[in-house]
């Protein structure tokens, strides 16, 4: 049986924006064994895709390269842009290497492309290149991430008997201010919310405790920050009534688990990395400096403070269906 190596991105937001890609593949190349290597906990994310037949960890456990060396691959997809991961494909011995020409690292690549400016093409497109490279043809995308028993138990724990529709704000953003709309925004958002008799609650990291509190505190919600994991975010996400996020990875979770969704993109380019769904939206008004693709702003954050709440609102009428929580 042929094997494939796809080495999955480190990131939650860049993993989502790979479902396509992992579908085509699992759809093109029914007759091979698929192992998945990335971080544990997007492995078991990713699982109810069914997009792979092994999942090895990274970083590898002992013996987990020789376990990736025999039998030897066919073809290995690189999708982190960084040299360690395609020096992790070269040492594999796949036949075929297939990943961005990068930081030095294409003589490493038997398949080394390039990368047109971001925004050219969106990321998604960007991995389905890849996997076209080996002889993947892109199918129909991937539905809804289902959530996983873990995560649906997770998330009734959490949610316990308040039958209220749920409302996911995720006023967090690692990246940096530049990507991060106002609390007072979000409180706004929340209020409306919350006048439609909806439950709502602040999610992120631990480390965005601080914005998910002062936002939660605002509008009469919750702060879920750091209370969960990915997979139970996920189900929360999958019965949530709507979804208000940063460009952000519980954006994109939250698009790819079906939840209406609306991200707020400030410097970033929305064209590249806008969340991937049926129901996703993006609120941005870009001025002529965007994207800058900076982590802090020198003039005012222009591009987060013409998005207003009315129209954040307004989107995320358009693309959500009413009520609805985890099943
Ligand atoms: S320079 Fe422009 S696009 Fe960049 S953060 Fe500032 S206002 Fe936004």
């Amino acid at each position: 049986m042929r094997r494939i190596l796809v080495r999955l991105p480190n990131w939650l937001g860049d993993a989502m924006m790979a479902r396509p890609l992992l579908a085509s593949v699992r759809a093109s190349f029914r007759d091979a064994s698929i192992t998945a290597v990335g971080p544990r906990t997007l492995l078991e994310l990713l699982a109810t895709d069914a997009s792979w037949d092994e999942a090895m960890p990274w970083p590898l456990p002992a013996g987990g390269m020789g376990r990736l060396r025999s039998p030897r691959a066919f073809a290995a997809l690189v999708l982190p842009p960084s040299f360690s991961s395609a020096w992790f494909a070269f040492r594999t011995g796949a036949a075929l290497r297939a990943g961005f020409a990068h930081e030095g690292r294409s003589w490493l690549l038997t398949h080394a492309e390039r990368r047109r400016a971001r925004g050219d093409l969106h990321l998604s497109r960007e991995y389905l290149a890849l996997g076209r490279a080996v002889g993947a043809a892109e199918g129909a995308p991937p539905g809804p991430l289902a959530p996983t028993p873990a995560g649906r138990d997770e998330a009734r724990a959490l949610l316990g008997a308040d039958t209220r529709p749920v409302a996911v704000l995720g006023p967090g953003a690692t990246y940096g201010p530049a990507k991060r709309w106002s609390a007072e925004r979000f409180a706004e958002v929340g209020r409306r919310f919350a006048a439609r008799g909806w439950r709502v609650l602040a999610c992120g990291a631990a480390a965005e405790a601080g914005a998910c509190e002062e936002v939660a505190r605002e509008c009469g919600g919750e702060s879920f920050a750091g209370r969960t994991s990915l997979e139970g975010l996920a189900a929360i996400c999958a019965g949530a009534a709507a979804a208000v996020c940063n460009d952000s990875g519980l954006a994109h979770l939250a698009a790819a688990a079906g939840a209406p969704t609306v991200a707020v993109f400030g410097s970033t380019s929305s064209a590249w990395t806008a969340p991937l769904g049926a129901r996703a939206a993006v609120a941005q008004r870009p001025p002529v400096c965007s994207p800058c693709f900076a982590r802090t702003c020198r003039i005012g954050y222009r591009c987060l403070v013409a998005v207003s709440p009315d129209e954040v609102l307004a989107a995320v009428d358009r693309v959500a269906a009413p009520g609805g929580r985890v099943a």
